[in-house]
């Protein structure tokens, strides 16, 4: 599970996070969406303690992120973050990208490693293509190796941030249809994104970030049917 209690964060002068309390459920799939700066990045990078907070707790299955002690290194493995774009080694295969922080990170010999990476691969629909290298692939297929390498990690827990948006629309679905089928296996993921019919269709919970604040959160039905925050309301018109 993960807690977000009364979360404050700030850069400069400019609060990012107005106070966000938040809990997401393990098996939960809940997509995040809002304006450009609303804070919708900042949340995923303090979730997984890549940003410090101000003030407020975040907790990953009872363990405080933020707190001192707490082992950064481990959390994140049990919490994987995908962004927009993944800069890969271009020096090494789609297989070698991906077998890398298993080994390095996670201490797993090589041949144990590169079994765990065929898997991922495979799932991620990019069994044909280990070796060959990062810069051969489409955006789509890099963004799904992207997805592959995080899932080598065996994370709990999932935080996709735009993962479509710098894509050609044409490749959006097939990362949308690996995203989906992450969710129908259960994996408890927190997905920032622009994709209303993705949102609708997989989400169990929207929530719509709004200058730093959570405006609202409801299950899809009623977030998209009936949206009650009038920037909500803005906010969906603008998209149709
Ligand atoms: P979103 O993902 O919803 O577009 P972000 O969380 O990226 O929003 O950013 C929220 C606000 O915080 C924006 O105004 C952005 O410019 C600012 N911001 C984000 N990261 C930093 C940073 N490292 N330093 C200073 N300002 C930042
Ligand atoms: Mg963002």
């Amino acid at each position: 599970m993960i807690e977000i209690q009364n979360v404050r964060k700030s850069f400069g002068p400019l609060e990012v996070l107005k106070g966000i309390d938040l809990t997401v459920a393990k098996g939960e799939v809940l997509t995040v969406i809002g304006g450009s700066g609303s804070g919708k990045s900042t949340l995923l990078t303090c979730i997984n303690g890549l940003e410090p907070i101000d003030s407020g707790r975040i907790l990953i299955d009872g363990t405080e992120v933020h707190a001192k002690g707490t082992d950064l290194n481990r959390l994140r493995r049990k919490v994987g973050i995908v962004f927009q774009s993944w800069n890969a080694f271009p020096h090494l295969t789609v297989l070698q990208n991906v077998m890398l922080a298993p080994q390095k990170v996670l201490g797993i010999p090589e041949a144990e490693a590169e079994a765990i990476a065929v898997k991922q691969l495979s799932h991620v629909g990019l069994g044909e293509k280990l070796n060959v290298y990062p810069s051969r692939l489409s955006g789509g297929q890099q963004q799904r190796m992207a997805i592959a390498r995080a899932l080598a990690m065996s994370p709990d827990y999932m935080l996709f941030d735009e993962v479509t948006s710098a894509l050609d629309p044409q490749l959006v679905g097939e990362v949308l249809d690996t995203l989906r089928m992450l969710a129908s296996e259960g994996m408890t993921m927190i997905c920032v994104t622009h994709e209303m019919k993705f949102a609708r269709e997989v989400s169990d919970r929207v929530a719509f970030f709004h200058k730093g604040v959570m405006l609202e959160i409801a299950e899809p039905t009623e977030f998209f049917g009936a949206p009650r925050a009038p920037e909500l309301q803005a906010f969906l018109a603008s998209t149709h």
